[in-house]
């Protein structure tokens, strides 16, 4: 039996995070009332003309620089003419035979720690259109009427083209897990699949393993977690491996993708570039960007998620799991910087184990995040300092961060509150297991039966009495000899 490839390309559709629109100065911003974010130039009146957004096109150079591409000195922008009630003008106003990106890649690591190239064709430059709203239906079948919603419409995209070097579902999901954080940390698109603000569209053929040639490619559309892309590819290249065993023949569709049943239908025969009737807009000039300009765009560039991962692991000492949750979670991440800046000092990587770890699972439970951070980073600051000279215990610590987010409490307040900081001499700490000691024998006599964890039990008596404050490695050191003895 024959053996498939799947081959697959993924195209991305990133809003850009700009203020207003591409082409006027209507508010970009998610949901609003229908149509309030309009004006004549994105309803598409007669005689209204379109002007450029700078601010866009600076965001456009900044994804193709971060994707390593070739950015064009000289792009066009061109009309792709269809219908459609969402699309005033009758054209979307994109960029076609010359795109302001070209011949970038992306780095995808596999679960198997290999890293992949992933070929970037190219960017363009686009509009959004406008949104349909149906009623008595989730889709337009079966709907009884439908609204336009036309605050969409111009909103600043860029289209990412990949190379088709994609060969499963999950490297389709990986390269665009990476492609999302590279966006978000270059910060010119939020990176929120749910809003729409990223869309893919999955690109997928299949071919005889050890073949060249491409076979006949669907387009599946209507993708938005990463979760449903993995499944869409997955059941296109299901549906397509059996009609080819079958004896039929795939045909070249756009299809959608529906989520609840795992599976794609034909959303319509998929049109070739040339149904669009492409040509340059007369009404904007080609697009003009010096060196100067894509130098000074690059020197906004920030240090990319890979090669910080690496340094965090490489310079700082971090583990790879902290390193990782770092550059994912951008708001902790830019805590931990600010934090390592004003105290260059701290021990880096106890920084990043209580940001990962106590601080950020104190934080959630309070409902709130990184950004706007209830804890000063100044007392961050301290909280490590008290603990890597051995001021407070692991334990103390703790128990001061859930204090430190409600009252906003520094924790030298916090320890002089409590009484004192870590008790980490015998002298002090004797008496009071002699006593926890006297009151708990069962458990002194299991210990001496060679059952030392029976001394964690001790060590949490020792904790309750002393508020937390005992050393925890010398508690057990004077439980084992006092029992042992
Ligand atoms: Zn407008």
């Amino acid at each position: 039996m024959t053996q498939f490839e799947p081959v697959i390309g993924i195209e991305v559709h990133a809003q850009l995070k700009t203020n207003t629109k591409l082409f006027c100065r209507c508010s970009t911003q998610f949901g609003g009332e229908p149509n309030a974010h309009t004006c004549p130039r994105c309803l598409g009146m007669p005689g209204a003309l379109p002007v450029l957004n700078q601010t866009a096109v600076e965001f456009a150079i900044k994804a193709g620089l971060a994707l390593n591409c070739d950015i064009q000195h000289k792009s066009v922008f061109a009309r792709k003419n269809y219908f459609y009630p969402d699309l005033p003008k009758g054209y979307q106003i994109s960029q076609f035979e010359l795109p302001i990106c070209l011949n970038g890649h992306l780095d995808i690591e596999l679960p198997d720690g290999s890293t992949k190239r992933i070929g970037i064709t190219r960017i363009h430059m686009e509009e959004d259109a406008g949104k349909l709203v149906h009623q008595g239906a989730e889709a337009i079948a079966g709907s009884t009427h439908s609204f336009v919603d036309l605050n969409r419409a111009g909103v600043p995209l860029i289209e990412i083209v990949s190379e088709p070097d994609i060969r499963s579902a999950e490297e389709a999901r990986i390269y665009m897990e990476t492609l999302q954080l590279i966006l978000r940390y270059v910060g010119v698109c939020d990176g929120n699949l749910e809003e729409g603000s990223l869309r893919a569209d999955a690109n997928v053929s299949l071919r005889p393993v050890g073949t060249t040639p491409f076979g006949t490619r669907t387009e599946t559309k209507n993708i938005n977690s990463f979760r449903s892309l993995e499944r869409a590819i997955n059941s296109e290249i299901t549906r397509q491996t059996a009609l080819i065993l079958s004896g039929g023949k795939v045909i070249q569709q756009t299809r959608n993708y529906h989520d609840n049943t795992q599976t794609t239908t034909v959303l319509r025969d998929k049109e070739d570039s040339h149904d669009y009737r492409y040509f340059p807009d007369p009404d904007l000039l080609p697009l003009l960007v010096s060196q100067t300009q894509i130098d000074a765009v690059k020197t906004t560039l920030p240090e990319l998620p890979n090669a910080q991962r690496k340094r965090y692991m490489e310079q700082l000492g971090l583990s790879e799991f902290e390193a990782m949750v770092l550059v994912q979670d951008i708001p902790m991440n830019h805590y931990f910087t600010a934090v390592l800046d004003q105290n260059p000092q701290i021990d880096k990587t106890e920084l990043a184990k209580w940001l990962v770890g106590d601080i950020n699972a104190a934080l959630k439970e309070a409902n709130k995040g990184f950004d706007n951070c209830p804890i000063q980073i100044a007392h961050t600051a301290s909280l490590l300092t008290l603990l890597t000279t051995g001021k407070i215990s692991g334990k103390m610590a703790k128990a001061f961060i859930p204090d430190m987010i409600q009252t906003q409490k520094s924790p030298d307040d916090l320890l002089a509150a409590s009484g004192g900081g870590q008790i980490d001499n015998s002298d002090d700490l004797g008496p009071i297991i002699d006593q926890i000691l006297t009151q708990n024998p069962d458990v002194a006599e299991k210990i001496k039966a060679g059952k030392t964890q029976s001394a964690n039990f001790l060590m949490g008596q020792v904790m309750k009495a002393t508020g937390g404050r005992a050393k925890p490695d010398l508690v057990i050191d004077l439980i084992l000899k006092k029992v042992t003895g």
